[in-house]
């Protein structure tokens, strides 16, 4: 390996941030704070360990996923209900936030719309912070577990991934072939799941989730939804994913209706402002 003369210097460059954020869209979590005061149950609905299932929200109200009877980690796919080929773009997300989601951040969704789909507005695992290994909680960068990467690896056919349990949901809620589902299945937000990459070798890695039964990350829908929740065969992600090995617990998804008046302030997100001419005028 041929190292230049200069390599410590061009290492030594300091890094800049790719998407300053600061000129984004303000979330008025004001208004959050004020509708989270007064919100109506309307739905919910449990996820058994190592299945996955549809819910829809309207625009303008709450979803909260809650970890009830021991550590579990989910996996959370979102579509506009109107449009399934709108969805979640964990990829943009990750360079407009970065690796973690928390308090006040959002789901963004895929071109050309690359809009605000959700907002976090609430979140027990706030405090956690990034630990001394690197590792945050509710990532972004770890695309979805899978029955392909699966039988890359290791061989065999585990059919209880996030992926095909999100196939199936989906396939279920819409009455599309399990083929047809699993195209619109995409990179998820992981939620509650504890994970980094290693400072020595660049690794993506997990650990024990902090969440406890109890805990609950919350969102405020700034479009009509149509979500799909993998309670991930992983568990609480303390060893091992893609296998029946490890203990698994059901997640809670709950609905809420605002106050019409709340809403009052809340702005519906436009579609993005760029014209699509791609430079061909
Ligand atoms: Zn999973």
């Amino acid at each position: 390996m041929k190292v230049p003369v200069d390599a410590d210097v061009r290492r030594a460059i300091k890094p800049v941030i790719c998407y300053p954020n600061e000129t984004l869209p303000k979330p008025n979590m004001e208004i959050y704070r004020r509708l989270s005061e007064r919100l109506t149950k309307t739905d919910e609905t449990i996820i058994p360990p190592r299945e996955a299932r549809c819910f829809t929200v309207s625009a303008g109200s709450v979803f909260r996923i809650t970890s009830i009877d021991g550590p579990q980690v989910g996996d959370l796919n979102l579509w506009n209900s109107k449009n399934l080929s709108e969805c979640f773009y964990s990829g943009k997300t990750r360079a407009l936030h970065g690796t973690h989601l928390s308090l006040g951040e959002r789901m963004w969704s895929n071109f050309p719309t690359l809009r605000p789909m959700a907002t976090i507005i609430e979140d027990t695992l706030s405090w956690y912070g990034i630990d001394e290994f690197g590792g945050a909680v509710h990532d972004v960068i770890g695309t979805r577990c899978d029955p392909y990467t699966g039988n890359l690896l290791k061989g065999g056919h585990y059919h209880h991934c996030c992926h095909s349990n999100l196939t199936r949901a989906l396939a279920d809620h819409t009455g599309y072939s399990l083929h047809d589902a699993e195209d619109y299945v995409h990179d998820v937000l992981n939620v509650f799941m504890c994970t980094g990459f290693t400072r020595d070798t660049g690794q993506y890695f997990m650990k024990a989730s902090p969440v406890r039964p109890g805990d609950f990350i919350e969102f405020f829908a700034e479009i009509d939804l149509l979500g799909a929740l993998s309670a991930c065969p992983g568990g609480n992600c303390a060893s091992e994913h893609s296998s029946d090995a490890t203990h698994c617990y059901p997640l809670l998804i709950e609905v809420f209706a605002p106050d019409p008046k709340v809403l009052e302030d809340w702005i519906f997100p436009s579609v993005n402002g760029y014209d699509r001419t791609h430079g061909n005028l």
